[in-house]
């Protein structure tokens, strides 16, 4: 009887930081008081989902788990496997003594990429071409939509990056090289989130509800200012240049209430972001007044040394001291946990430091309900690539194309192309390959090869359900000369471009599009009419050969709705985008962007013909 008793009157304990109604900042100093060093500590720590289990949050009281780039569950998982395994890892975190739910985290960088069946919007590149914060923002809805489908609450996006040099292998991740356009482009982050209460104060973390994420801008600052586009590397600017070209988007981040900032792996004039006390607690907490979390890149604090991991103990000293408060540490987190703990016992880390990363971690999770609401359920996964949120993907398509050259001179403009034709030619190696369209990001880290990675519509498939029934449509990769001069087209459609890469894999001095493009170009443009449709994440060596074309269109990254270059290419839309970025006439011109004193483009910066649309949207 007696035992019954006492169980239950801790039952019925009234608990303050569990109650929905108080304010947070009750709910948050009530459990702060409550909580052991490790229990902050454990807040502080994001493991991989690989080595997490409900075991391993619960014992060391794990704050987050990420599914990393090269680490998702069996590529054709369903959502309800997703779901899961997320539930898994909460279960554990909920059955600690104090019951704090973790967060999961993952890149949805353009969709829920990582997720087969998931809608593939462009790369940012293409959404900076379509100069439309408003479908740009309808974007970030349908992701969060199909990101909570899974059972994830947060995702490690926008990047907001401005690229000054397409040299960098995560140019397709940045919006433009103009400051203006990824700062307008920031309108992704009330999309994911939700719409900021007017009342809300500035800084202040929000996330709209069950059907929202914490959004996460990065990678703070000046990532895509490096020299020569070496990824992870050193940014040479004065203040005034990092504050004009690379800040101005976290300005907006901000305002508008992102939840999240993601540090650099790059350095500010040869100091590591990673250990930056001015630039992260001076700067970023106490001029903007950001009042969300700060979190390390995957194994940032390593990375403070090279080579990395050298001296754990001290990047672990100066990442903290810095201002990151949550550690991306995907593996080796006892090792993390046990340095951060050694730190505040001798006192080299000061308590208030800690207790400044728990709140705001805490911070984020009561706004956004995920005490009230920790696991998820399946009514949802039918969310996960709807046709609504394909139509979505497909008007961005549509609008981040980017008419470089229509007619050669003294010609008729040869776009939109007619849809009764005898016989047309498509060619190259991106007409019927969803992987090559997606790019990086997508189900894999480095992207994929081919047609079998998800579901989607290649270009080739959208020409051929575009064009009249009665048109015949031949496809060939990479046809000779003879062959198309010796069958009558009447036109041909050649698609070439990148292979799909991430991060540094993708740094590039050289710039060319994927072998054998440029003979395709060649054998098709030299003997017939031809539009080339380049596929790459950033502009690419295409002199000496735009003479040879009579059309040509970057269409970037267009990911799994290729109806959208189709819908465009035949006139049942106009032609409307404007570069994001400058062409290049040769690499050895780079960097060049708009403003610069040897601005000397093949096609400038904003450059974009436009074609009648036959159909309004
Ligand atoms: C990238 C981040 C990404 C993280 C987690 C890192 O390599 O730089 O952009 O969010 O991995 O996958």
């Amino acid at each position: 009887l007696s035992i019954c008793y006492s169980t239950s009157i801790a039952n019925a304990e009234y608990l303050k930081y569990k109650d929905p109604k108080q304010p947070i900042n009750a709910r948050i100093r009530d459990l702060m008081s409550r909580m052991t060093l490790e229990e902050k500590i454990g807040q502080m720590t994001q493991i991989e989902r690989s080595v997490a289990s409900g075991d391993v949050m619960n014992k060391y009281f794990i704050g987050s788990v990420l599914s990393g780039g090269g680490s998702v569950p069996a590529a054709k998982a369903s959502p309800e496997a997703w779901i899961s395994m997320v539930n898994e890892f909460q279960q554990g975190s909920l059955s600690t003594r104090l019951g704090i739910p973790m967060i999961y985290g993952i890149d949805a960088v353009h969709g829920h990429n990582n997720v087969y069946k998931a809608t593939i919007f462009p790369h940012n590149v293409g959404l900076g071409a379509t100069r439309d914060p408003e479908l740009v923002k309808r974007i970030g809805a349908a992701t969060a939509l199909e990101v909570r489908a899974t059972g994830i609450p947060y995702v490690f996006a926008p990047c907001i990056a401005v690229c000054r040099d397409p040299r960098w292998g995560r140019c397709y991740e940045s919006y433009s090289e103009d400051p203006k356009i990824v700062q307008e482009m920031t309108q992704i982050i009330p999309g994911l989130q939700g719409d900021i209460p007017h009342n809300s104060r500035k800084g202040v973390p929000f996330v709209g509800g069950q059907n929202k994420v914490a959004a996460c801008a990065k990678h703070y600052v000046g990532d895509g200012g490096t020299t020569t586009g070496i990824n992870e590397n050193n940014t040479v600017i004065d203040f005034h240049g990092l504050l004009t070209t690379h800040m101005p988007g976290y300005y907006n981040a901000i305002i508008n209430g992102v939840s999240t900032v993601m540090v650099s792996y790059s350095s500010w004039n040869g100091v590591k972001m990673h250990a930056n006390y001015n630039l992260i607690t001076g700067f970023l907490k106490n001029t903007l007044k950001f009042r969300g979390f700060v979190i390390s890149d995957w194994q940032g604090l390593d990375r403070i040394t090279s080579p990395p991991h050298a001296n754990y103990s001290m990047s672990v000293l100066e990442g903290i001291h810095a201002g990151i408060d949550m550690v991306m540490v995907p593996y080796n987190y006892t090792e993390f946990i046990s340095n951060l703990t050694s730190h505040v016992k001798d006192n080299h880390i000061p308590m208030s430091r800690i207790d400044d990363a728990v709140q705001r971690i805490l911070r984020v999770k009561f706004q956004m309900g995920l005490f009230e609401h920790p696991l998820a359920d399946n009514s949802q996964v039918h969310q996960l690539g709807s046709q609504e949120h394909r139509e979505i993907a497909r008007e961005a398509v549509r609008k981040s194309l980017v008419l470089l050259k229509n007619g050669k001179a003294a010609e008729k403009p040869m776009l939109p192309l007619p849809k009764k034709a005898p016989k047309i030619l498509v060619a190259g190696s991106h007409a019927d390959n969803l992987g090559n369209q997606c790019g990086g990001w997508t189900i894999e880290w480095q992207g994929l090869d081919g047609n079998n990675l998800t579901q989607g519509t290649t270009i080739l498939k959208a020409i051929k359900k575009t064009v009249d029934p009665k048109t015949e449509v031949v496809y060939q990769e990479n046809p000779d000369s003879n062959f198309v001069k010796s069958n009558k087209f009447s036109y041909a459609i050649v698609v070439v471009g990148e292979r799909p890469y991430a991060e540094t894999f993708g740094d590039s001095l050289n710039l060319t599009i994927a072998e054998p493009g440029y003979s395709t170009i060649k054998n098709v443009c030299g003997a017939v009419k031809c539009v080339v449709v380049v596929i790459s994440g950033r502009p690419v060596v295409i002199e000496p050969y735009v003479s040879k074309m009579n059309a040509l269109v970057a269409a970037w990254l267009p990911g799994s709705e290729g109806q959208g270059v189709a819908d465009v290419l035949f006139g049942d839309y106009g032609f409307t985008g404007k570069s994001p970025r400058t062409w290049f006439k040769t690499v050895d011109q780079l960097p060049m962007n708009v403003g610069d004193p040897h601005y000397d483009p093949l096609f400038p910066f904003g450059f974009g013909l436009t074609t009648k649309p036959s159909k309004d949207y």
